[in-house]
């Protein structure tokens, strides 16, 4: 199973990405976390990505295009995979059509008002990543590792409004894109993370 899924930052795509992959024995593939992964571990492609992710900018779509390559090529992919964040752009999307199929892209639909209160609620795990909402855990390190939570560079409220615009102007048509394909459901995501993964699972089921 192939699968996508889009919407704008602070839609819930990570969190109902990593249930569905989990569901399905997929990978889950979130250029997001990848990307911070590299920054993480100072790696060249990480410091070269850092700058565009603080300001809330895409990374350039070769070095995107280039680590996707890679990565689904890795033994985890073999049953397939769940793209969380990507892609991101026309240009990305014609990329990922000349490497691989795709059996549905999920549209998880937030109207933009509740976006910046979403995303104004998350901090991150400095150690291993795991994301968290405020609302839902309210301890300041990892359930996971015992790291320090903290607030993403990328999750304040200035860096969040351009990320929004981005999303507008270079993914959204992503939309019609997908649409055109015949390949586009759209979920109303803004409801419990359980109510919107229901949805996803009854329509992905057909596909196994
Ligand atoms: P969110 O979904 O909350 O916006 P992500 O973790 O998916 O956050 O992405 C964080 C940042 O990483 C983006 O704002 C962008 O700078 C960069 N990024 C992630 N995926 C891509 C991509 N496919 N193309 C370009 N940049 C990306
Ligand atoms: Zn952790």
């Amino acid at each position: 199973m192939k699968l996508i899924f889009l919407g704008p930052p602070g839609a819930g795509k990570g969190t109902q990405a990593e249930k569905v992959s989990e569901h399905y024995g997929i990978a889950h593939i979130s250029t997001g976390e990848m990307l911070r992964r590299e920054i993480r571990e100072e790696t060249p492609l990480g410091k070269a990505a850092k700058g565009y992710i603080d300001r809330g900018e895409l990374v350039p779509d070769e070095v995107i295009i280039g680590m996707v390559k890679n990565r689904i090529q890795e033994a985890d992919c073999s049953q397939g995979y769940l793209f969380d964040g990507f892609p991101r752009t026309i240009a990305q999307a014609d990329a990922l059509a000349a490497i691989s199929p795709i059996d549905m892209v999920i549209n998880i639909d937030v109207p933009a008002e509740r976006l910046i209160e979403r995303i104004s609620g998350r901090r991150m795990c400095t150690g291993c990543g795991t994301g968290y909402h405020a609302s839902m855990y309210d301890k300041d390190a990892c359930e996971k590792c015992g790291s320090p939570l903290f607030i993403r560079d990328d999750d304040k409220p200035e860096t969040v409004r351009n990320r929004i615009a981005v999303y507008e102007r270079q993914t959204q048509p992503l939309i019609t894109y997908y649409e055109a394909k015949g390949l586009l459901k759209t979920v109303d995501g803004d409801r419990t993370p359980e109510a919107v993964r229901a949805d996803i699972l009854a329509l992905t089921e057909k596909l196994v």
